[in-house]
């Protein structure tokens, strides 16, 4: 019986690893059609909400693939199989691209709406991405400190020496940088301290108990008192409530994000929230 057991799991595991396999060949398929197409994948934009003033502060670009014949498909499930082949950097020069030319759109309207994106591992340790980024300020005539880099705790903490470089060459370009997910990957102090950053997002992990749960509370606040110390601007993600904005406005966070706050949402719908809360340019 143990045996016929084995052997039934053994077959159960084989089977599975086929249907992941040719799974995820055949989203790779699409998903390089789509980046041949490109128009597939657009951006939506979630608002970057001064927690003080309630002023729009920035947006944060996140990527959606509209699948002709599955629809909507997250990024959570894409992105991993971009990631594991070099198609990960057409990507994200296609999403840079996008949302650089959205910054110049706003600009050209009188909007300075700085622009978040989001770079994977495999891109952070591109030492030709600063290159990249340089270029397209350059094509797009946006400057660098109206787009942010948003890099994952977990990203960094792969290699960070080679992070600390490819963020060092970006800050050199004025372009802000963020670290992302914060508190979900094991950096030490050490690292953060050595880390060329601007922005410090705390992970919706932490966040979502924070009116309800003292340990996430004090957690939250004495991580915003470290981006503080180290001169850093600290967001909270993933705000769903009033009492969650609540509690992390009188722990001192800077900045807020959330489905309370704004959803992400298409560049044209993004019109209404700019003219209710965007600075005009100077
Ligand atoms: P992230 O950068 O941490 O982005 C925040 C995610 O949380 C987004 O999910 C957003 O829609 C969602 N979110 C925002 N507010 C709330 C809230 O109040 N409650 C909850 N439950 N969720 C909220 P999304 O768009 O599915 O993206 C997931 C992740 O995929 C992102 O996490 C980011 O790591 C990655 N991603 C998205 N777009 C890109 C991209 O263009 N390039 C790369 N490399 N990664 C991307
Ligand atoms: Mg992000
Ligand atoms: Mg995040
Ligand atoms: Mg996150």
């Amino acid at each position: 019986r143990a045996k016929q057991q084995r052997l039934g799991f053994r077959r159960f595991t084989t089977d599975h690893t086929g249907d992941d396999t040719s799974a995820r060949l055949t989203l790779l398929g699409d998903l390089r059609r789509a980046l041949d197409t490109g128009d597939e994948i657009t951006l939506h934009y979630q608002p970057k909400i001064d927690i003080g003033t309630g002023e729009l502060a920035g947006v944060e670009a996140l990527a959606r693939w509209h699948h002709p014949a599955k629809g909507p498909i997250s990024p959570g499930e894409f992105i991993p199989v971009l990631e594991a082949t070099t198609l990960i950097h057409r990507f994200t020069h296609q999403v840079l691209t996008q949302a650089l030319r959205q910054a110049r759109t706003w600009l050209d309207a009188g909007h300075r709406i700085p622009v978040a994106v989001n770079i994977s591992t495999r891109t952070l340790l591109d030492t030709a991405f600063p290159e990249r980024v340089a270029e397209l300020l350059r094509q797009t005539g946006v400057p660098g400190d109206q787009l942010c880099i948003e890099v994952t705790e977990h990203s960094v903490m792969n290699d960070p020496d080679t992070a600390i470089e490819t963020l060092r060459r970006i800050r050199v370009l004025g372009v802000k940088t963020s670290i992302d997910d914060y508190g979900t990957g094991y950096s030490s102090m050490t690292y953060l301290r050595l880390l060329p950053l601007d922005e410090l997002k705390i992970d919706r992990s932490f966040v979502k108990d924070v009116a309800t749960d003292h340990g996430s509370l004090a957690l939250v606040a004495s991580t915003a008192e470290l981006g503080h110390t180290l001169g850093l601007r600290v967001v909270a993600e993933g705000i769903e409530d009033a009492e969650t904005l609540d509690a992390l406005r009188a722990v001192g966070c800077d900045l807020a994000q959330g489905f309370h706050l704004a959803r992400p949402m298409a560049a044209s719908d993004l019109t209404a929230v700019i003219a209710r809360h965007a600075p005009v340019a100077a």
